[in-house]
């Protein structure tokens, strides 16, 4: 079984690595957790306000949507629905295209499950023809995210249409959309044509919520159902639901974050091209910068001076690559600075 190497808990300087909102959440979301009453902290949470929120905010029924302790959560009853093994039968197979979050791999191992990875293209195109050329009577489930991670590039949705028309009956594509705020394309408004997609989304990301844990999965009610089941019945506590609806409440404090997120990565661009270092241009809210024999030197040079990147050069097709958030602009500049300095230190 592949284990997850969970990165350190560094939270004494600038967080760059985990792709985060650096800029915390909205303050409404405080005034709101603030208002949190003794009782309600003494019952079992209440959800159908916040699942109303959500799906009034993705622009589905509210009977489309299941709630999540993150979408780490969901991901994990996925595997758990689709990936186990009927006693005796075959062991069944999830397709990662490459690089992926690790998750996929951890999870579809917990549930029995086998990866059939699909390597990348050089450029990080979406690898279609392997994806549907690896799929087998045993396959049920593809894992596809949209923008990636970790390359910020963009899913073209026919091909995620090519794949829902092509897996097997009883399989599932999941598109995960973790970072969709930041690329403004979702492949929810063609749930109803594709019954076997099921969308993830998460409020840890753009809405600065990832240590309240609150994310869900969308989808067609018969093809929710049975992951529902493989979700506890009360694992959102009631602070990430009344976070959620505080969070949904104030959309200006979305739209500040993604403008700062595009002017963020303007500016990485740009101090890249002055330092002669390759990118990946994202559509995310982070940049995969491929560094080469510099990353070493980057990640190590910032982390000395408190600002941690993510070294990526790991993961399949990402040798010497390392990820940086691109949200909050003076967070972005604090970390140019560093990168310009390590960089003449290195020379
Ligand atoms: N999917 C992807 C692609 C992610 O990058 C992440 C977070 N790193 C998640 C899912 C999980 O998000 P959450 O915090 O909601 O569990």
């Amino acid at each position: 079984m592949s284990h997850y190497q969970k990165p350190p808990e560094l939270y004494e300087g600038l967080r760059l690595h985990q792709n985060e909102n650096t800029g915390g959440c909205s303050p409404r979301v405080i005034e709101a957790l603030a208002r949190l009453r003794r009782d309600e902290i003494g019952f079992y949470p209440p959800y159908a306000a916040a699942n109303e929120a959500v799906a009034t905010y993705l622009g589905v029924p509210a009977d489309r949507i299941t709630l999540t302790n993150g979408l780490d959560e969901g991901i994990m009853a996925l595997a758990v629905t689709f990936l186990r093994a009927a006693i005796g039968g075959p062991q069944l197979e999830a397709i990662v295209p490459e690089p992926a979050f690790e998750i996929f791999h951890l999870d579809t191992a917990v549930a029995g499950g086998r990866v059939v990875q699909v390597m990348p293209h050089a450029d990080f195109s979406f690898p279609l023809d392997e994806v549907l050329a690896a799929i087998t009577p045993d396959t049920r489930v593809v894992f596809v995210t949209n923008p990636n991670n970790p390359t910020g590039v963009g899913t073209p949705l026919d091909a995620i249409r090519a794949i829902a028309r092509r897996t097997p009956h009883g399989a599932i594509v999941f598109v995960d959309e973790a970072y969709a705020e930041f690329a403004g394309v979702s492949f929810i408004p063609e749930l109803d044509a594709f019954p076997n997609v099921v969308v993830g989304r998460t409020f840890s990301k753009a809405f600065g919520l990832a240590g309240l844990r609150i994310g869900c999965l969308v989808g067609a009610p018969a093809t929710l159902d049975p992951v529902r089941h493989a979700v506890p019945v009360y694992s959102v506590n009631v602070a990430a639901v009344v976070a959620v609806r505080a969070a949904l409440a104030d959309l200006d404090y979305l739209h500040d974050y993604l403008r700062q997120v595009d002017e963020s990565k303007a500016l990485l661009y740009a101090a890249c091209d002055r330092l002669g270092l390759a990118y990946v241009t994202s559509r995310s809210n982070f940049v995969l910068v491929r560094a080469g024999d510099r990353t070493d030197a980057l990640v190590n040079g910032a982390f000395a001076k408190g600002i941690y990147l993510r070294d990526r050069s790991t993961e399949p097709g990402c040798a010497g690559s390392l990820r940086i958030a691109t949200g909050i602009v003076e967070h972005t500049r604090r970390a140019i600075a560093v990168m310009e300095e390590v960089l003449c230190d290195v020379r």
